[in-house]
């Protein structure tokens, strides 16, 4: 049978497989900053001004001469400078200027002296301590220099990006495309989600699920629908998806019951690379290449979509998309609350509730039961409970390694 042929791939190994594969996107448009948000730089982001844009002061205060402040006291004070309304007009020597944070240094200023060393009076202002050349000046290009790269090629643009851009005056930007992701759901069972429900129909949850996860990874997503346990079918949706996509993901027909076309199809139009993984959920995960896309294969039961989309799909939605800013959750260790089962053979990714403690450490416990059809085990779930393969089951009060998501079931 073909399936001897394929390798039961551990997750490490499948990823390694699949990330020493795909290649960026390369594709680019200009976009106006405010439609920027989750798209990918397409090359590093040069500042096209210095800031701060002129050396001004750092408090409110007096800007002096060194040479002045041994010459005589009190010192007249003979003008001013505000943020916005630089001092102009002629400073004689032996006299100082009030200055106030953010106004433009006067030419000639050496140093600010905050107005809590300096006593006014009215013949003019006594310093009560003294002064060092450039204290309290902020110079021109301290924070961004004109040329340097702010942000590099390869970066998701965000709340700690764009905001920065518009400061510095960039109203336009260079994104990579966005990756197109087809998507469609096999089995003769499912219905679209709201349809009423016929003996043996059930909604199709997974075609919503993965295409919420696309969004938030900025895909474009081309939705085919619900494709019937029929080999035209399916061989059309595939040809129709490796048209018009740079991926396809498809839910179900990937094990090997009697109505699992999805792998047979793919056999016949593209190339698998694999199709096991030793992981619970997610076992039946099939990966390779059609004529002009990636296919990602998976698993029909909801909890097993769920999480082979994150721990393999995501990951490699990443790296297509030009992204190289992209970590994986980190993994962190928690004490177990209460008894889990495993049994060993396969990695498990059980879902988990997991808190800090008042002390500062973590601790976790199961969701309860955790067959791959129980999506509500993911409802109340913030992390994975991550058990190696050759690990049993886990007593209470055991350390174990856990993994946060977010609600979007995202890293
Ligand atoms: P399969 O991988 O096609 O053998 O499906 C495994 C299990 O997942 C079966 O119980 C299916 O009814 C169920 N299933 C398959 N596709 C979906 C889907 N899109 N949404 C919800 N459940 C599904
Ligand atoms: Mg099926």
């Amino acid at each position: 049978m073909a399936a001897l042929n394929f390798p039961l791939l551990t997750l490490a190994q499948a990823l390694d497989r699949m990330l020493g594969k795909v290649k960026s996107i390369e594709g680019v448009e200009t976009l106006d900053l405010t439609n920027a948000a989750g798209r990918v730089t397409a090359q590093p982001v040069v500042s096209p001004v210095n800031v701060p844009p002129f050396d001004n002061s750092a408090m409110d205060g007096y800007a002096v001469r060194l040479a002045d402040l041994d010459v005589s006291d009190p010192l007249p004070v003979a003008g001013k400078a505000f943020a916005g309304v630089p001092f102009s007009g002629d400073w004689p020597s032996g006299t100082v200027l009030r200055i106030m944070t953010g106004a433009p240094m006067p030419a000639g200023a050496q140093a600010v002296i905050m107005q809590e060393q300096a006593e006014p009076g009215p013949d003019g202002v006594r310093f009560t301590a003294k002064a060092k050349a450039g204290q309290n000046i902020r110079r021109i290009g301290d924070d961004i220099r004109l040329g340097a790269e702010v942000i590099p090629a390869g970066r998701a643009l965000g709340v700690a990006e764009l905001p920065l851009l518009a400061s510095l005056g960039i109203d336009k930007i260079q994104v990579l495309r966005r990756l197109k992701v087809a998507l469609f759901s096999t089995g003769d069972e499912l219905q679209p989600i709201g349809a009423p429900l016929a003996a043996g129909q059930i909604h199709d949850t997974n075609r919503f699920t993965v295409r919420l996860m696309l969004q938030q990874l900025g895909c474009d997503v081309i939705d085919l629908g619900i494709i019937a346990d029929d080999a035209q079918a399916l061989r059309a949706a595939f040809r129709e998806a490796d048209e018009r996509a740079d991926l396809v993901i498809t839910s179900g027909g990937v094990s090997v019951g009697e109505a699992d076309y999805t792998k047979t199809i793919l056999e016949e139009l593209g190339k698998i690379d694999f199709w096991q993984l030793a992981i619970k959920p997610g076992k039946p995960f099939a990966f390779g290449r059609l004529d002009h896309t990636w296919f990602c294969g998976l698993p029909g039961n909801p909890v097993s979509a769920a999480v082979t989309f994150y721990q393999l799909v995501q990951p490699l939605i990443v790296r297509l998309s030009g992204r190289v800013d992209w970590r994986p959750a980190p993994r962190l260790r928690a004490r177990l609350l209460a008894p889990l089962k495993k049994t060993p053979g396969r990695m498990d990714f059980q879902r988990g509730i997991f808190y800090g403690t008042p002390e500062g450490g973590l601790e976790v416990r199961s969701t309860g039961p955790q067959g791959s059809h129980v999506f509500s085990s993911f409802n109340q779930a913030n992390c994975f409970i991550v058990l190696d393969a050759e690990q049993g089951s886990v007593a209470a009060g055991e350390s174990v390694t856990i993994e946060p998501f977010n609600h979007l079931l995202l890293s």
